[in-house]
């Protein structure tokens, strides 16, 4: 079979939008996604229709868009992406463990993001989970998380579960937001471009007043107690540096509590492809960095949406349409005039959307004092149960690096190879050594992404 143009790793908003556009230009398109159906994150399409919520309507556009150019892209649902390697070859497993070798002309990276958790006592129990999480059980099968609901963490994306839950029933008893109401006061100031983002904002916080679910800022949980699940949880007034005021703690008794603090970029893909990467914490951590076509320093290979920097789902879908145009033009399906052209009308919308973004990423940026939650038997690597005290012992005696801690103290080495705890343990790693983020670096990866079966490496032979 041809190989296609383009092979598209991820298909949410940036994926999509970077097939359509560059299908759109004549060039043949797969888009890989390991979910069941397209939409990424936000745009989950649902499995049980007849109890999950209608899905959102600007993801159906979007697979409208793809299902009308059926035939310059092909959509591989299902399958996952685990390795790529030198000359754009990349490596996809389907669910019946074939596993294939790619190698398209030009490559669009647009995995999206996962979200941050920091540990604090009691993590690690039943009943604490991510609001992604929730809003997987709630989106795709209409199942609550929950019965009584604590949400925690930063950012607007707390506000918008806290309103799928209250849609689907679910007592939310609170939601916890760590930075100060005097800073989201201020985002009208940035948002005079984005009047629509700044309703859907205050629109949330409506349906939560009309639901009497109290909006609390300047708050974090301190700790979830429980015995062997979630029945508690603590929580504490912080300062402006996320530092609690223990003497003023308050309970709340509840089955499910629900914390993030945002998102990370899924790297490990660009990092395979021996992308350069640079830190950037305003955007979520590390990324591949780009030129302004989104190139990355590997060359055939762009870059797009909450995976190069985490900006939302307007941005990922403009960044994918970007993307999409930039590989047509790699590939000479389009003149550089035309590409210019359209260039240009996107990043003009990019900048109307980054005022409210940078002061969004401003109020939510994390604050020392979420480290100080950590005690010496808070577990700080969920995969492998290693401690905090373990973990600092490990850097004490001079594993400062991913590499060097994940061989000393494990920390890093399970399933999710650093994924989940690397963000907030390199953190505490920076505090414990005194030195920089940029000098701990990111977690390595390398192919296996995931767990795959040794079947899948090294079929037997079909035709025996
Ligand atoms: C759990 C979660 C829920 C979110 N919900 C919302 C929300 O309700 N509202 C909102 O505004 N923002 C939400 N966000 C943020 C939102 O995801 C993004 O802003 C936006 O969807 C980013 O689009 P994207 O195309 O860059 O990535 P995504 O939408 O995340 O799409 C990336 C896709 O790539 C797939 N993928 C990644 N790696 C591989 C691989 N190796 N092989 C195959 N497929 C792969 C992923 O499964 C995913 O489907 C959520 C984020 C997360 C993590």
């Amino acid at each position: 079979m041809t190989p296609p143009a383009i092979v598209i790793i991820g298909g949410g908003p940036a994926g999509m939008s970077a097939a359509v556009a560059a299908a759109t230009q004549g060039l043949s398109c797969t888009i890989i996604d390991e979910g069941f159906a397209l939409g990424g994150q936000i745009y989950r399409k649902p499995t049980n229709p007849e109890r999950a919520p209608a899905p959102h309507p600007r993801g159906e556009q979007l697979r409208a868009e793809v299902a009308k150019l059926a035939q310059q892209i092909q959509v591989r649902n299902g399958d996952n992406v685990w390795g790529i390697f030198d000359e754009l070859r990349v490596a996809v497993t389907s669910p019946d463990q074939h596993t294939e070798l790619l190698q398209p002309q030009a490559l669009i990276l647009a995995p999206g993001a996962h979200e941050l958790v920091p540990p604090f006592p009691g993590w690690t129990l039943p009943g604490v989970m991510t609001p992604g999480a929730a809003q997987i059980l709630i989106k795709t099968m209409g199942v609550a998380p929950g019965k009584r609901v604590l949400l925690a963490g930063t950012g607007p994306f707390l506000l918008a579960v806290a309103c799928q839950l209250v849609d689907a029933g679910v007592h939310v008893v609170a939601v916890l937001e760590a930075s100060s109401r005097p800073a989201w006061l201020s985002l009208p100031l940035h948002g005079f471009r984005t009047p629509e983002i700044l309703a859907e904002g205050l629109a949330y916080l409506s349906k939560l007043d009309r639901a009497h679910v109290p909006v609390r800022y300047g708050r974090i949980v301190v700790a979830a107690q429980g015995e062997t699940e979630l029945n508690a949880v603590e929580h504490a007034p912080v300062d402006a540096e996320w530092f609690p005021d223990n003497n003023r703690i308050e309970t709340e008794q509840v089955d499910t509590l629900l914390v993030g603090y945002g998102f990370v970029p899924r790297l490990q893909l660009a990092q395979m492809a021996g992308c350069n990467l640079e830190l950037r914490p305003d955007v979520g951590g590390w990324i591949p960095i780009r030129d302004r076509n989104l190139a990355t320093s590997v060359a055939g290979i762009f870059a797009a949406g909450d995976g190069a920097g985490v900006a939302g789902s307007l941005v990922a879908a403009l960044e994918g349409q970007l993307a999409g145009m930039a590989a047509a033009r790699f590939l000479g399906a389009i003149d550089e005039a035309t590409f210019a052209a359209a260039r240009d009308s996107i990043e003009q919308e990019l900048a109307r959307l980054k005022p409210l973004r940078r002061a969004l990423d401003k109020i939510s940026a994390l604050q020392p004092g979420l480290m100080s939650l950590v005690r010496d038997d808070t577990i700080v690597c969920r995969c492998e149960e290693v401690t905090w005290r373990e973990a600092r012992e490990a850097v004490c005696a001079g594993s400062t690096t991913y590499r060097s801690l994940k061989m000393t103290s494990r920390a890093g080495m399970g399933a999710c190879q650093g994924r989940f705890c690397w963000p907030f343990l390199s953190r505490l790693v920076a505090a414990e050594a005194k030195c920089s983020l940029a000098d701990i670096g990111p977690p390595s990866a390398r192919p296996p992404l995931g767990p795959i079966t040794l079947g899948a490496l090294a079929p037997e032979p079909r035709d025996k």
